[in-house]
């Protein structure tokens, strides 16, 4: 096998696109397939305002490379989820990735605005990664606003994407169904979220992290052994192993013959939360009780 473009020694061969690189034109190819990718879906350009919602592991990095290195203004922000050294070890790595782009970089602290994630799940019913999520969605929108970006970019790759797909098909969440997509409009208290490596695998991402000189956090979360998505993840690999492609596939396909079906479920009637005025299902949004209950532990 050679490399497609240069006849050379090929690092990579990507059997959903039937295409084997060499190291210098995979690094052109990812950059180029996530313009591709910003164009197609109408993700945004360079007149918009991006924060990069970094969380010190290798996608959100690498999103932020690639986006500074295609001339958008994209801006970094790191929430501290108090998980231990864990987050104290990604911030660090945060920390001196804005430095090699050059970039700034917005960090939130969540013992300072309540309490860190695992103080949190003592005053909560959810799952840790689903209470996490809630609050991640949170804050990546309101410092979005606060600080006058209009769209927030996560570094979601494919394999995330396609194991949360199927996971929420197994339980048919049409409410979730109806929101997944790889934009999603800004609305009224929303920006506009977006997610540019949507078509790469986790092997390509890491590939160019670890071909560009990335320096992220390799542990994982200690709570991430807990996530349903990593089963789904053995599944959807073990599927793609006897026959290569699928997972693109079920993905992609999605997207185009089955969410346009999806959508028109999708009817969000929210207020405003009596506390921080963000969008909420109540009167009072689940971050403010999750905040006010959290009141309790530091009294204990
Ligand atoms: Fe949050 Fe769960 Fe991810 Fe840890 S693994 S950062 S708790 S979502
Ligand atoms: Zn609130």
């Amino acid at each position: 096998m050679r490399c497609r473009i240069c006849g050379g020694k090929p690092i990579i061969y990507m059997p959903h696109h039937r295409l084997a690189l060499c190291k210098e034109d995979f690094i052109r190819w990812f950059e180029n397939y996530t313009q591709k990718t910003i164009k197609e879906f109408r993700m945004f350009s360079k007149e918009d305002r991006i924060l990069v919602a970094v969380s010190g592991g290798k996608d959100s990095l690498a999103l932020w490379l690639v986006l500074r290195k295609l001339g958008y203004e994209a801006d970094g922000f790191y929430l501290h989820l108090g998980i231990g050294e864990y987050s104290e070890r990604s911030k660090e790595k945060v920390l001196n990735f804005a430095h090699r782009v050059g970039a700034q970089v917005h960090i939130v602290d969540l013992k300072e605005e309540a309490a860190g994630i695992p103080e949190l799940k003592e005053v909560s019913s959810r799952e840790t990664c689903s209470l996490c999520g809630l609050v991640k969605r949170y804050y990546f929108n309101k410092v979005a606003k606060d600080k006058g970006y209009n769209v927030v970019a996560t570094g979601h790759n494919l394999d995330d994407e396609a194991s949360s797909l199927l996971a929420n098909v197994i339980n048919w969440n049409m409410k979730y169904l109806g929101r997944k997509y790889p934009v999603l409009k800004e609305e009224e208290g929303f920006v506009r979220k977006v997610k540019p490596f949507c078509r790469f695998t986790e092997k390509e991402t890491a590939l160019y992290s670890l071909l560009m000189g990335i320096d992220f956090i390799e542990e994982e979360c200690p709570f991430s052994e807990d996530a349903s998505s990593i089963f789904f993840k053995e599944i959807l690999n073990s599927i793609e192993e006897r026959s290569p492609g699928t997972k693109m596939r079920f993905y992609l396909d999605y997207l185009r013959k089955v969410y346009p079906i999806f959508k028109k479920e999708e009817k969000r009637d929210l207020k405003r939360c009596k506390i921080c005025g963000e969008p909420s299902p109540s009167e009072i949004c689940p971050v403010c009780r999750l905040k006010e209950r959290s009141l309790s532990l530091k009294g204990s």
